[in-house]
């Protein structure tokens, strides 16, 4: 199984980060998967595979940095390579809440995500975990048929936490907005609480993403390392990360 980073600034985009927001995509033999379809994430994916191979998208939660490039891949599938049908899991609701700017006919299957119903996807096994964060948001575990894991954060706050899923992840991909002392908001997460989070969880190696553009990139990852008790490793555009 393969990450490969497609966006990771927090909540905007910023030159910094390679400009776009949270995308991953997770691969396994013939299987893809695009996560999180935030603003340019949909130009790297085109760098990184031919759209119509994927397999299924998955959108965590409505908030625009991570689902707006989701209208890119429709007019791609429904006027261009006419396609129907095509897997894309979202929380109940998410159909009407983005069907106000789009058209969307029967170029997806809208799958409404389940927190207690894994989901067999190609070669991959999901499973979802709802987060503390505004609105429904769910965290994403993946995992292949060697029982190899990753754990996707999505946004939280830290009254939610990767130990919903099984301890020892391969890999944990973890929302890291703020530094520790300049938490601007509850419903995201320090480097500190990142780390702190994932050692508890006993991942094996710990992915900081969504930092807030202005903060130093440096300060978080080193927090974040500091709680870990091991190195973390910071997101950028175009990181391969296998699992
Ligand atoms: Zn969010």
């Amino acid at each position: 199984m393969e990450l490969t980073v497609l966006g990771c600034s927090g909540s905007y985009g910023s030159p910094a980060a390679g400009a776009a927001c949270s995308g991953y995509l997770v691969r396994e033999g013939d299987t893809a998967i695009w996560i999180d379809c935030g603003n340019g994430s949909f130009v790297n994916l085109q760098r990184q595979i031919d759209p119509a191979d994927l397999t299924a998208v998955v959108i965590t939660h409505t908030h625009p940095d991570h689902c707006v490039d989701l209208y890119g891949l429709h007019v791609m599938y429904r006027y261009g390579l006419e396609r129907t049908g095509f897997p894309v899991f979202a929380p109940a609701g998410t159909e009407e809440a983005m069907g106000a700017l789009a058209s969307w006919g029967d170029t997806f299957a809208w799958l409404a995500i389940d927190p207690g119903d894994p989901a067999p996807v190609g070669d991959l096994r999901l499973a979802f975990s709802r987060t503390d964060h505004p609105p429904p948001t769910y965290a994403v575990e993946l995992t292949n048929a060697a029982d190899r894991r990753m754990i996707y954060t999505s946004d939280t706050g830290p009254n939610w936490s990767v130990d919903a899923f099984a301890p020892g992840a391969d890999v944990v991909l973890s929302e890291a907005s703020y530094r520790h002392d300049d938490r601007r908001s509850p419903i995201h997460l320090s480097g500190t609480q990142a780390g702190a989070a994932a050692r508890a969880a006993g991942a094996e190696r710990l992915v900081l993403t969504h930092l807030w553009p202005e903060v130093d990139p440096a300060v978080v990852v080193g927090e974040g390392s500091e709680a870990f008790g091991a190195r973390a490793t910071l997101a950028a555009v175009d990181l391969v990360v296998p699992i």
